[in-house]
């Protein structure tokens, strides 16, 4: 068995790992592709001290950096099943795929999330061109263009509200007849100028130049009429679902599938610590899900320092 197993190798998981290795504890890490939302992103430019990167480059120096030691990386490992340890101190059981169990006495969880998507025509093809999902990453990239938001909600608001300070002119759309953000933010986005807010809209199709996203189409649902608007970008904020499925009956969970943790990285389970995107950590980005994991490795440590001898 691991000392330490981590489930979920990307930016969370990995600094959990050079950590915990650090200690010199024998470490373990499972991840259904290495990397994780790194491997899809193109520019980072908010990745302190380094001004540009990119995804797959940043995440060959992450795999370097976790090869410089004494590391068990499986990878195209996908966990389906966490059996909590029957007593403290006791050995945690995660079930993969492939139907081996990987035992451990401290479990960090990594696994990450994934933007909802919208599902329409265009929408994968202009990824990353034009199409985004993160507004604290690309929205200094429209500087000064059009952009739309997708969704309603306090997430697609707030980014409303926030790129309109950023780009030309905003438009949000809501499918239902009304915006389910907080009043507050409803508020200050009726205030701005340069917004505009089209509620009973379904979007239809990301339409583009072959290169680049040129616009879109929606549907007025009331009309039914179609319409298209010309715009550079498009930020998708329709959810954003923690990968945790399989965790429902092992460790506590937010109504959203969050897994609960404290300011230790501790989840409802002695031994069982969880990192990154997956959690109820505010703001989910890349240097924050490193540092949550850097948390998590030395939450795991100290348990672990402090386990009776077998
Ligand atoms: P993830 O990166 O999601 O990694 C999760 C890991 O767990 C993966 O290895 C995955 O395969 C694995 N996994 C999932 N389920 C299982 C399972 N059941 N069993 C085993 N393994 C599993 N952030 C920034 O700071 N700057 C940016 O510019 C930026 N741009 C982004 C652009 C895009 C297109 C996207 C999608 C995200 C962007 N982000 C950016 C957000 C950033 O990528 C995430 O906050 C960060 O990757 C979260 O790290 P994580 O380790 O918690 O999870």
């Amino acid at each position: 068995p691991f000392e330490v197993l981590i489930i979920g190798g990307g930016p969370a998981g990995a600094a959990a790992a050079i950590y915990t290795a650090r200690k010199g504890i024998r470490v373990g890490v499972a991840a259904e592709r290495f990397g994780g939302q790194v491997l899809d992103t193109m520019g980072i430019e908010n990745f302190i001290s380094v001004s540009h990167t990119e995804g797959p480059k940043l995440v060959a120096q992450l795999e370097q950096h976790v090869k410089d030691y004494d590391v068990d990386v499986m990878n195209l490992q996908r966990a389906e099943k966490l059996i909590p340890a029957q007593r403290e101190g006791g050995l945690h059981e995660v079930v993969l795929a492939n139907g081996a169990s990987l035992k451990a006495k401290a479990i960090i969880l990594s696994t990450g999330a994934r933007w909802r998507q919208m599902n329409v025509p265009g929408e994968n093809e202009y990824k990353n061109k034009g199409v985004a999902y993160c507004p604290h990453c690309d929205g200094p990239l429209f500087k000064g263009k059009r952009v739309a938001v997708i969704g309603g909600g306090n997430s697609g608001v707030e980014a409303a509200i926030d790129l309109a300070g950023i780009v030309a002119h905003v438009t949000l759309i809501e499918y239902d007849s009304q915006l389910r953000a907080d009043a507050v933010l409803q508020r200050k986005l009726a205030s701005l100028p340069n917004v505009k807010i089209l509620t009973s809209a379904m979007t239809t199709k990301v339409n583009g130049d072959g290169e680049k996203v040129s616009g879109l189409s929606y549907k007025d649902r009331n009309s039914g009429v179609e319409h298209d608007i010309a715009l550079e970008g498009i930020f998708v904020q329709i959810g954003l679902v923690p990968n945790t499925e399989w965790l429902k009956d092992a460790v506590a969970l937010t109504t959203r599938g969050e897994i609960e943790i404290d300011a230790r990285g501790e989840t409802s389970q002695p031994g069982i610590f969880a990192a990154g995107d997956c959690t109820t950590v505010p703001y989910k980005q890349i240097v924050i899900a490193m540092g949550a994991g850097s948390t998590a490795a030395l939450s795991a440590f100290d348990y672990m320092i402090r386990l009776p001898e077998e």
